[in-house]
């Protein structure tokens, strides 16, 4: 690790609103904390800035130095790319504050705040935004990646309701960009991620959401074929209003759960309703019919529904993702039956999303190459001993492995950790890669912002 001398850290700590962390404060080891244990870097410094101007300074700081930058958000990419061995993490946390204007329907956004702080400050107005699925994951990297949720196929991705965003680039220069100022700066990041600086804040669209209605049905896992064939024909034709998916999890200790399911595996169908329970319950019809054997229904606040899924932090994670063109019968056996191999009991979820609605819909240029896929299979193992890796590794790669004959190929990096060269590119699709690779070579030649799924510069 870089040693820092105290005289560099002095500079930087003067005149810095915020704090700046080396290994030898008490505020560090959980300063560098991510949500996936399974990753420990150490960096020289963590500057956790209070604003735009403290950004800037630890920008120009580790250039100077030399320094590798990290900069992080929520802490929720499961790649880990928001922590350096050795360098600066621009640590963006504090900067949470967001700001509703209820007239004009839009939210501002510090660059550190979770889907937790947004939802909290737009609830009062009845108005939301497509989020991440839990609270917890900053709004930032969310956004910039792309951003599914619960709300996408009314509201569309996250990032198409990006209006605004202020980015301290590479030469620690602020920009404001938007569809009428740096606009290739703008499309960009739409999906481009962190590669072309520190997002310090963004501004969303809100929409109109009084209310949010959720449904968590549970059977025992044998069942989990017929189940994901009625809800796959159900999904083909449903409002735009209904999210959700189906998720194979371990069953936990909670009265709607039955004894039989409790710490098992559990086939779940879950889903979530852009609108009152009563007209939920109409719309939902055939699939509450399908007689399931313990359930959760009720209405809620969409801020309360964020949370209720929370993942806890602290475990060790493997994710990943095969977005598919269809789904046949032959998929949906080869999906159900793999979810036997993932480690449980754990919090690790064996996912079905759907997409569709708003997400196809939505504008097609962005870099989201991923957003006409009408489904993505989307394991998500979580567990705390070492020697389960192997076996939890090995599940989530199973799994891609069955759903390549109806894999369209695109990928969502939000999605996955770190999958190789080929999987960054596609994340982007390549026509449009080549794109960002000019975007990057104009804000940041030297790609000081590589901890990402990196878009190499090219002019
Ligand atoms: P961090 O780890 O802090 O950041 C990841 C990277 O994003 C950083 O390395 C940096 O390159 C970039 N970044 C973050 N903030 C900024 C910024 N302000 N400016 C510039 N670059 C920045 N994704 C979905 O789409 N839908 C979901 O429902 C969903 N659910 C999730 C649930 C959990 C429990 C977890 C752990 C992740 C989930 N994700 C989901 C994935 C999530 O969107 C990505 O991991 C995202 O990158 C997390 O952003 P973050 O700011 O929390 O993470």
């Amino acid at each position: 690790m870089t040693v820092l001398g105290e005289t560099a850290v002095a500079d930087l700590r003067t005149g810095f609103a915020g704090s700046v962390l080396t290994p030898e404060d008490p505020a560090y080891a959980d300063a560098r904390v991510l949500f996936n244990s399974m990753i420990t870097k150490r960096p020289s410094v963590i500057a956790q800035c209070a604003g735009g101007a403290d950004v800037a300074r630890a920008v120009a700081f580790g250039r100077e130095l030399g320094l590798e930058i990290a900069v992080r958000g929520g802490g929720h990419g499961v790649a880990g790319t928001a922590l350096t061995d050795g360098g600066i993490v621009i640590d963006l946390r504090r900067m949470n504050a967001v700001t509703v204007d209820p007239a004009k329907r839009t939210a501002r956004i510090g660059g550190g705040a979770t889907m937790s702080h947004l939802d909290r400050a737009t609830q009062p107005f009845d108005l939301a935004t497509t989020g991440g699925r839990v609270s917890t994951t900053g709004v930032g990297g969310f956004t910039l990646g792309g951003g599914s949720g619960w709300l996408e196929r009314k509201f569309g991705l996250a990032c198409d309701n990006l209006l605004a965003a202020e980015v301290v680039t590479a030469d620690g220069n602020t920009v404001v960009c938007s569809e009428e100022s740096h606009p290739e700066l703008f499309w960009a990041l739409h999906g481009g991620g962190g590669n072309f600086g520190v997002v310090t804040s963004l501004t969303l669209r809100l929409h109109p959401l009084p209310t949010a209605a959720v449904a968590l049905l549970l059977w025992r896992p044998e069942a989990g074929p017929e189940v994901t064939r009625a809800y796959r024909d159900f999904m083909e034709n449903a409002p735009e209003e209904v999210g959700g998916g189906i998720i194979y999890l371990t069953g936990p200790a909670e009265p709607f759960v039955p004894a039989h399911l409790v710490n098992s595996l559990a086939c779940a169908m879950l889903i979530t309703y852009a609108g009152e329970l009563t007209r939920a319950r109409q719309v939902l019809g055939p699939l509450l019919s399908l007689g399931h054997e313990g359930e959760l229904i009720a209405e809620v606040p969409y801020a309360e529904l964020q949370c209720m899924f929370d993942d806890p932090p602290g475990y060790r994670n493997y994710w990943s993702a095969e977005h598919l063109d269809e789904l046949p019968d032959k998929a949906v056996d080869l999906f159900c039956a793999r979810a036997r191999d993932m480690v449980c009991p754990s919090p690790s979820q064996h996912v079905l999303f759907p997409y569709g609605g708003a997400v196809a819909s939505g504008p097609s240029g962005y870099p989201v190459p991923w957003r006409r896929a009408p489904w993505v299979v989307h394991p998500l193992g979580l567990w705390t001993e070492p020697e389960d890796d192997d076996r939890g590794i090995r599940w989530a790669r199973d799994l891609r492995a069955d759903m390549k004959p109806w894999s369209t190929g695109a990928v969502y990096s939000n999605f996955i950790g770190q999958e190789g060269r080929e999987r960054v590119v596609a994340g982007y699709g390549l026509e449009n890669y080549r794109r960002l690779a000019k975007v990057k070579a104009a804000y940041d030649p030297d790609n000081v912002f590589h901890l990402n799924p990196n878009i190499r510069p090219e002019k």
